[in-house]
């Protein structure tokens, strides 16, 4: 795209975007309506996901009888944690980053702080870890990834508490800040970042970046080193210039071309061993390989890919009637996995829930997903997407995509990121 069409993109996807969708029924207004008044639809998942499903079900029919299922009572983002991690200025600390589900409720969604531990998908009905049931006419699962812990020898989730993934928000995310912080003049830091799909494609580079920030304040000495089971990545172009402007020979990237696989790793000599040599560090960050939130895998939703097969059109399963999957933990691609595409992929849903219970044929949808990564606090890139249906082979198609032209405004672009994250928390929290 041009700087000047990508501009023009960009003012409307920034409107567009907080609806994440450019459109998903044209059968919305059809007259001769059935009531919903008695219909159930559950929500498993308080994530951006599982949130945006049930605030948009009882914003699209006042009368459904929604129920929103979380293990906790609050929820604390990733989106803001990378800041979070390297003492960004300005940056929130988890207790300002907390979402409770108060403005939900008060959208007459009921709320529920549970934890799920099956479907009883024959008899439409949740099983909670007390032992109580929650019937559903439709079933919205939002569980988001678990971690393949088999996937890298030495390291599972106890080696975590040593080397952490801090790829999701908590107490990992404080744990990779204190060790970054310990870090004397002339240590390395190494992130190790797993092959696609994952959480966040931009997210491994975005936390580079971030690092090399503070390290060039406090420890200019130090540096960050990439370890990468790809030979390329989300906005590797804008990242690489970026790192040459702001950060001269402080981010290295290794890519699997040059190391080949990651054959295991010892946490306690904070070393990798790959196919070709071995790399140390004084702290290290494993991001391993993902799958679907483990209640997706227990409800026998997900596929040998260890995701969960959908229908983009109503994000319902492939596998199992009359349960839809929305997030990170279903099958969306060529969409990433993202809070962005997650709002988008929900709003989509919850409009063909709507239609489905009411006997009518969702429409086909068209979703945008617009990723903002921050280089430093005035320096941010972007990459946007529009997908639309394909019903031949019912998959999603990329119709349209951008990212921030090598000569764009990175300040303004970081104002706007600033901006997005707040905006959208509101959006999907209230
Ligand atoms: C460092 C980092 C930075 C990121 N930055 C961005 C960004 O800038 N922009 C962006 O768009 N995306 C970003 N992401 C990605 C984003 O965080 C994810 O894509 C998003 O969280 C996916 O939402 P979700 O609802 O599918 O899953 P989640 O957010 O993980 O939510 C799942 C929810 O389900 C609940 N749950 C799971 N199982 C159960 C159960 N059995 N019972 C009850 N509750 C259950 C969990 O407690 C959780 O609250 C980032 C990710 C990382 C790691």
């Amino acid at each position: 795209m041009t700087q000047f069409s990508r501009r023009a993109f960009l003012g409307w996807a920034a409107m567009a975007g907080l609806a994440g969708t450019l459109g998903c029924s044209g059968n919305r207004s059809k007259p001769g309506k059935p009531s919903l008044a008695n219909a159930k639809v559950v929500v498993l998942g308080g994530g951006f996901a599982g949130a945006t499903a049930a605030r948009y079900l009882t914003l699209l029919d006042p009368s459904l009888k929604v129920t929103l299922i979380e293990r906790n009572s609050y929820y604390l983002p990733c989106p803001g944690s990378n800041e979070f991690i390297t003492s960004l200025p300005g940056h929130k600390r988890p207790k300002e980053l907390r979402f409770d589900y108060k403005a939900i409720k008060a959208t007459g969604v009921q709320s529920v702080t549970g934890e799920a531990k099956g479907v009883d998908i024959r008899n439409r009905a949740v099983l909670l870890a007390d032992g109580s049931t929650v019937p559903y006419d439709r079933l919205i699962v939002a569980p988001g990834i678990d971690f393949r812990w088999d996937a890298i020898p030495g390291y599972d989730e106890e080696a975590s508490l040593i080397a952490p993934h801090a790829w999701q928000a908590g107490p990992q995310t404080s744990l990779l800040r204190r060790q970054l912080r310990a870090m004397r003049n002339g240590d390395v830091v190494m992130i190790v970042v797993p092959q696609n799909p994952y959480r966040c494609p931009p997210g491994p580079y975005e936390r580079a970046s971030l690092m090399a920030h503070f390290l060039k304040r406090h420890m200019p000495r130090s540096k960050v080193l990439i370890l990468d089971a790809k030979t390329q990545f989300s906005k590797q172009a804008l990242f690489m210039q970026g790192w040459k402007e702001l950060y001269p020979g402080m981010v290295e990237w290794i890519s699997a071309e040059k190391e080949g696989r990651i054959e295991r790793v010892d946490v306690h000599k904070r070393t990798v061993h790959t196919d070709f040599g071995r790399h140390r560090a004084n702290v290290l960050n494993v991001i391993p390989p993902q799958k679907a939130g483990k209640l997706a895998q227990i409800a026998g939703l997900v596929d040998d890919s260890g995701w969960c097969p959908v229908d983009p059109r109503s994000f319902e399963s492939t596998l199992a009637p009359g349960v839809h999957v929305v997030g990170d933990a279903c099958i969306a691609t060529p969409m990433p996995k993202s809070a962005f595409a997650a709002n988008a992929q929900a709003k989509v849903c919850a409009a063909a829930v709507v239609d489905l219970l009411s006997e009518r044929e969702p429409g086909p949808p068209a979703l945008i997903n617009h990723c903002y990564s921050l280089l430093s606090p005035e320096y941010a890139i972007s990459v946007t997407g529009v997908y639309e249906y394909s019903p031949g082979d019912k998959t999603l198609v990329a119709t349209s995509t951008g990212e921030t032209p090598p000569h764009g405004d990175r300040e303004r672009e970081a104002a706007m990121a600033h901006s997005w994250q707040a905006l959208f928390m509101k959006e999907v929290f209230g």
